[in-house]
């Protein structure tokens, strides 16, 4: 079977999601790698060692191996200082490569750093180049989920998207975008969404996940209401418009609105939050989670009766997906890859402007609506089914053999 690299260049698909450094994308490859090898593919992923207690490869599973690159200080760096190593990071792989004596046919990069390591890579073996971008600065910018992009980043992702073999956009907006903002023809882009782990997000009893956060405190016994967020403590993810809706909304009951994230680096992103908690008088109604191992949010979707993900802008947003497929409701911003995967009044609702007052009014409208809440819930779950990580592998090695399959057999790399 063929034998691809997976370049995550910035960040391990390994690291504990939530935290600063590491979500959606992370999910990701770790999904796709595992589904890959499950069918046969041999998949490495290079990743840049950022510790020096790490070992040289981690097997994921049968088939899939994580390889840890050393590419300057083993650390963790900021991405800025990540874009001078791009170089010693493609060479740490080719000597990876070399001392194995192994031969890849196809390169798999993710975000622009990656790109760039993945076109050395690929040229210098002669095989083809696949990118995701995941986000791109001009996007951001325009779509003010940012104020600075590094010009460097902006200067090479200009150059990449036409230099790569193919794109892989998660979205068709993301497909037209690239052909607005960069030119690039639609044939060279293939659209392939993110997934969602169908098992681990799904429908449980609810009264369960509630006693379950009674018992560890999260939330007073009694009949209260629950809202939740899940997501990197970022400005970006909007989270304090979230907390002046908690504010505005007119239901009798005591509503709590659960933080799932954040890390020490985001102790900033949660002080300027809770300012605004104390602002709007909601502050003992806000629980700051810190970054919740993902194999335990299912307990939190479970016992939500709505899932908020008030973002700027997400490429494409797991959050939503995972609590469609736990069969919650999500009331949404309508931005990015989230305006194709939660459709408008039937699995949740799209809010299209960044204020407090249209989330509080759809929250309001699905706390105060058993049955409605029910059936978006449900029909969430049953639109989930199409991103099984399963399908989306699938997809994705359709694209790798097509790809192969285009004149780009592996040749012997170059010593
Ligand atoms: N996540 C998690 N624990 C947390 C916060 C987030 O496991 O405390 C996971 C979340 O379940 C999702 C990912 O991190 O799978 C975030 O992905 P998303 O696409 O929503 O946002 P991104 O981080 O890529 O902007």
């Amino acid at each position: 079977m063929p034998r691809v690299a997976i370049l995550s260049l910035h960040t391990s698909p390994l690291a504990p999601l939530g935290g600063s450094r590491a979500g959606g994308m992370n999910a990701y490859i770790h999904e796709v790698a595992m589904a890959l090898a499950a069918v046969g593919w041999e998949i490495d992923v290079f990743t840049r060692r950022d510790s020096a207690q790490l070992p040289d490869v981690v097997p994921m599973a049968p088939g899939a191996r994580l390889v840890y690159v050393t590419a300057g200080p083993e650390e963790p760096l900021e991405p800025e200082a990540l874009a001078s190593l791009v170089d010693e990071f493609a060479a740490g792989v080719e000597a990876v490569r070399g001392r194995e004596g192994a031969r890849y046919d196809l390169v798999h990069s993710h975000y622009w750093l990656s790109v760039a390591a993945g076109e050395l890579l690929a040229r210098r073996w002669g095989v083809r180049h696949l990118a995701m971008f995941h986000t791109l600065a001009e996007v951001k910018l325009r779509a003010r989920a940012s104020e600075r992009e590094p010009q460097a980043r902006i200067d090479a992702e200009r150059v990449l998207v036409h230099a790569v073999d193919r794109i892989v956009a998660a979205t068709e907006h993301e497909r037209q975008l690239l052909r607005q903002i960069y030119g690039v023809p639609r044939e060279r882009v293939a659209v392939i969404p993110l997934g969602v782990d169908l098992d681990a997000f799904r429908p449980r009893d609810r009264d369960g996940a509630r006693s379950v956060l009674v018992r560890s405190g999260v939330v007073p016994r009694g009949d209260v209401r629950i809202l939740v967020a899940v997501g990197r403590l970022e400005p970006l993810k909007g989270f304090d418009i979230l907390v002046r809706a908690l504010a505005q909304l007119t239901v009798d009951d005591d509503v709590f609105l659960l933080i799932a994230g954040g890390d020490e680096r985001s102790a900033a992103e949660q002080a300027r939050l809770e300012a605004v908690a104390r602002e709007v008088g909601c502050f003992d109604r806000v629980r700051f989670l810190g970054a919740v191992p993902h194999e335990e949010l299912e307990v939190y979707y479970n016992a939500a009766d709505v899932v908020v993900v008030p973002s700027f802008y997400e490429s494409f947003g797991l959050v939503a997906l995972e609590a469609m497929a736990s069969g919650v409701p999500v009331v949404a911003s309508r931005v990015g890859g989230l305006v194709a995967t939660i459709s408008d009044g039937r699995t949740g609702y799209l809010v299209p402007w960044r204020c407090p007052e249209p989330f509080a009014e759809k929250i309001d409208l699905l706390l105060r609506n058993e049955p409605l809440r029910r059936a978006l819930g449900e029909a969430g779950r049953v639109s989930m089914e199409q991103y099984a990580w399963a399908t989306v592998a699938d997809r994705l090695g359709t694209l790798y053999r097509e790809t192969l399959g285009s004149g780009a057999t592996a040749v012997p790399a170059a010593s």
